[in-house]
């Protein structure tokens, strides 16, 4: 499959193709689940097959997890907390996280080709992004393992137990490594289940996880749908559940965990706003909106998805901001220079139709730069919404998709009011000259993360996670360790 520019005609510079070989994989035929340090089949014997959603090719049959998995991989993870890794002192756990770090960066390549294929995104941002900071999340919390004592949590603080863990499909690998680290540095042991349709980096880091030698059980794989989620956070042998997902899934494990004693974190949806002053450099600012809104599809919960500009500037803005769009090279994402990957599933791309066409009847503008879009597999263009009010669907509502909607405002207090009517609360982007300004919307904005001047950096020291339906708990940092300890 070739990457399509959506270049203007007559303006277009031809790239050849730069396709990443995928000679680096072997993906196997079917996939079981991974409980007590080995892979077994599930018991019913059901399988499920996940997709490459760049051209609906199906890449593997994946075991589907029922209840008599969860409690088998439950038990397995209580057995060696009470037996083995429970009771290993913090720098021999340190070992085993640092071994897993070392392991994925030697395997860097394979994993990227692997997440590419399974789940769509581009393999400059699988490459350079998702595999890179999921060893350095390993690194990180393999630095904290034996200095938990020093953290601020008193002198010996004690893990929890069995952690549930369930992740989404946008960042795969990623998601799996924010869980796992914090959760294996404080001593805990994990039951972790991936999304249904991108279970197959999850699959090779248990391989990793399997050769690292860590003792059978401490990390146990399961893979299913929302059923299995279901299973696995309900499930009376698990003490902690993390969850990172869409906000109406967080409410009802929300209820499911009411009551129960478990502890519980959620990372859920986001609406952010990045706002755009007239002092703002210009082009700087463009590259951050196109960063925000386009890396990985719009697929990202903190995605800079309601862009604020003042009023003065926001021709000009938007004017700059539909050229770099022109560039934007969509298509292959094994392509080294693809920019836009697919949509991961037709599902996704189903709501993304549905919520652009809201944004198109209730009378916004919407601009795409001219793009074909390949035959097969879910694609969606860049689009742009201008002359959208605070009502319009498409601001309030997590798109989660290629999709940007623009408003205006005059003053910064209309600006904090405008990005703060939300009932979200995990990101926003700030983007002005003035420093005192930066720090004046920071502290006004109702957001986990502010970034000032930049757009989706991340780092594993750095805490994550939101207020309002955007959740609760942090992922990351010294206060991501808070959630693992019984502190
Ligand atoms: P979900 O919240 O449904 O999925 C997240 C994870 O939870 C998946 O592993 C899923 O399994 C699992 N799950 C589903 N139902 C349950 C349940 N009842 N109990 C426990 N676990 C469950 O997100 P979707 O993939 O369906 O995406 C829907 C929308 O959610 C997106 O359009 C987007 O707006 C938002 N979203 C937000 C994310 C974020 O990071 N904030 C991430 C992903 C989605 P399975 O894969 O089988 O469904």
């Amino acid at each position: 499959m070739a990457s399509v520019s959506t270049t203007t005609p007559g303006t277009d510079w031809e790239y050849a193709p730069a396709p990443e070989s995928r000679e680096i994989v072997t993906i196997q035929p079917e996939y079981n689940l991974f409980t007590g340090g080995e892979f077994v089949p599930p018991a019913s014997g059901e399988f499920f097959t996940t997709l490459n959603p760049a051209s609906e090719e199906p890449l593997a049959r994946v075991a589907q997890a029922g209840e008599a998995d969860v409690d088998r991989a439950v038990a397995a993870a209580r057995q060696a907390f009470e037996t083995s890794w429970g009771r290993l002192p913090g720098r021999e756990r340190a070992k085993y996280l640092y071994r897993i770090a070392r392991a994925i960066q030697e395997r860097a390549r394979e994993f990227a080709v692997l997440e590419s294929l399974d789940n769509g995104k581009p393999i400059k941002e699988s490459r350079d992004v998702d595999v890179p900071l999921a060893a350095a999340h390993f690194f990180y919390h393999a630095g904290w393992a034996d200095k938990l004592g020093y953290a601020g949590f008193g002198p010996d603080p004690r893990p929890i137990g069995v952690a549930g863990q369930v992740i989404p499909w946008n960042f795969p690998l990623l998601m799996a490594a924010w869980k796992l680290a914090p959760a294996l540095a404080t001593g805990n042991t994990c039951v972790l289940k991936p999304a249904e349709t991108t279970p197959l980096t999850a699959l090779l880091l248990a391989e990793v996880i399997a050769e690292a030698g860590l003792p059978p059980g401490t990390v146990n794989i399961i893979t299913g749908d929302g059923s299995t989620g279901a299973a696995l956070v309900g499930h009376p042998g698990v003490n902690k559940v993390a969850f990172t997902g869409s906000t109406e899934v967080g409410k009802q494990i929300q209820q499911a965990v009411a009551g129960t004693g478990k502890r519980l974190t959620l990372e859920l949806g986001g609406k952010a706003a990045n706002v755009v002053f007239d002092d703002a450099p210009i082009d700087q600012a463009v590259e951050g909106i196109v960063n925000g809104i386009f890396f990985n599809q719009g697929h990202v919960c903190c995605a800079g998805s309601r862009l604020l500009l003042q009023e003065s500037v926001a021709d000009a803005v938007l004017d700059r901001l539909k050229r770099r769009l022109a560039t934007l090279r969509l298509g292959d994402p094994l392509d080294k220079n693809t920019d836009i990957g697919a949509i991961n599933s037709r599902q996704q791309l189903d709501k993304i139709e549905g919520l652009v066409a809201a944004g198109e009847a209730e009378g916004a503008q919407r601009w795409s730069p001219p793009c074909r879009l390949p035959a097969k597999g879910y694609w969606f263009p860049p689009t742009v919404f201008s002359g959208v009010s605070q009502s319009h669907k498409i601001a309030r509502e997590e798109i989660f998709g290629p999709v940007l909607s623009v408003l205006t405002f005059r003053t910064p207090e209309e600006a904090v009011a405008k990005a703060n009517n939300t009932p979200y609360g995990l990101s926003a982007g700030i983007w002005t000259e003035k420093g005192s300004r930066i720090l004046w919307m920071a502290g006004k904005l109702r957001a986990g993360v502010v970034w000032a001047n930049t757009y989706n950096r991340f780092d594993p020291a750095s805490p994550f996670g939101g207020y309002q339906e955007s959740g609760f708990g942090r992922e990351g940092g010294r206060a991501g360790l808070a959630a693992y300890l019984d502190a």
